[in-house]
């Protein structure tokens, strides 16, 4: 039998871990009593999907990745956009970017992905790097 990871108190995206759930005859894992923020609902998930950032909400969000939620959270503190510069033949390293504006720091695409996906992002549309890249603010 592992030994449980003990997450009591943690905060993954929306969800604060409040307690353990009593065992359940028939039910594998125990799992993790959450309370959310985004609407002062509760749920329950599993520790290993808690831990695994898989869940940021107890539904009551679009599905988004921890990731994906840190993004969107630094993006609005920093008030910077995400930007995507599609993949260029003749630059050294032709891969899709994601990246912010103005600092230059790169992200993660599984996080960038994320967050768009979840409909956290909107997308400027502003035509300024319009062949070659996109731009996205976070969702108010
Ligand atoms: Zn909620």
């Amino acid at each position: 039998m592992p030994k449980r990871i003990d997450i009591l108190g943690k905060r993954y995206g929306h969800l604060s871990v409040l307690e353990l759930t009593e065992k359940v005859k028939g039910v594998r894992a125990r799992q993790w009593v959450v309370a959310c923020d985004a609407c002062d609902g509760r749920a329950q998930f599993t520790g290993a999907t808690l831990r695994a950032g898989m869940v940021t909400s107890c539904g009551c969000r679009p599905r988004l990745n921890l990731r994906g939620f840190n993004l969107v959270k630094r993006m609005k503190a920093s008030e910077q956009r995400l930007c995507k510069s599609l993949p260029n033949s003749l630059a050294a390293n032709p891969e899709t970017r994601f990246f912010l504006e103005p600092s230059g720091k790169v992200v993660r695409r599984d996080a960038a992905e994320a967050a768009i996906t979840a409909g956290e992002l909107v997308s400027c549309g502003d035509g300024l790097f319009a062949e070659t890249a996109q731009t996205w603010t976070a969702a108010p």
